[in-house]
């Protein structure tokens, strides 16, 4: 797979540390010493930035809100500045994550690899229970014992965001949130209702769900067994 990393860097210490470990993990490395020379390399397509804020000729707020019109790439800043604003404003402008320098290389690599490991396409068809549920996100069909099952938008959204995270707990209100794009208590309760129609459709029996599973006082969690691929 080797995965391309670009890393636009003007102090050649740090950016040549950086690249022997992240070769060390099988990468591949680009390095860049200037802004300029980094958004033309860019170009060339890249898994993921390694971007330092402080460069000589374009800073890297700037390279990151260039590149945030156009690209999705992962982005880690680099930074010296360590007070909460600047962490804040690094990540307000499209930076998914910051490393505070001075940093352990071993940090940065946990790091890279787990923001590929967040960024990389999620699969599209989800096998549950030896194929007795099947999730396919791309056409927005549910299928349970080979049959599609009619589910409204928000029921669809609803159990693509609980089977996505087996075992995570949502609570309701979480749930509003991601669901229905707000998060006022007293419609948290209408999760409920949904739960209920989508247990009727996907479940055996409803009274003893072996998919969505409720989590007393809290919330909800999927407990489908996922299919080896
Ligand atoms: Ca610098």
């Amino acid at each position: 797979m080797n995965e391309r990393i670009l890393v636009i860097e003007d102090e050649d210490k740090i950016s040549s540390l950086v690249k022997a470990y992240l070769e060390k993990e099988g990468f591949n490395v680009v390095i860049a010493n200037t802004g300029e020379k980094g958004l033309s390399l860019l170009k060339k397509g890249f898994d993921l930035l390694i971007l330092d804020l402080m460069l000589p000729d374009i800073d890297g707020e700037e390279i990151c809100e260039v590149l945030r019109k156009d690209s999705d790439i992962p982005i880690i800043m680099l930074t010296a500045k360590s007070d909460e604003e600047d962490r804040i404003k690094g990540l307000g402008i499209g930076a998914d994550d910051y490393v505070v320098k001075p940093f352990s290389p071993k940090e940065l690599v946990a790091r890279v690899k787990a923001l590929l490991r967040r960024s990389r396409p999620k699969k599209s068809v989800l096998s549950f229970n030896k194929g007795d549920l099947i999730i396919d996100t791309e056409r927005f069909e549910v299928k349970k014992s080979g049959r599609v099952l009619n589910l409204t938008q928000t029921e669809f959204k609803l159990l693509q965001c609980l089977s996505e995270r087996p075992g995570q707990v949502f609570s309701r209100l979480q749930l509003v949130n991601l669901i229905l794009g707000y998060d006022f208590e007293g419609y948290d309760r209408t999760i409920d209702a949904h739960v209920k129609n989508i247990r009727h459709k996907i479940e055996d029996n409803p009274r003893k769900p072996v998919y969505i599973k409720t989590v007393y006082g809290i919330g909800y969690k999927f407990i489908g067994i996922r299919d080896e691929d």
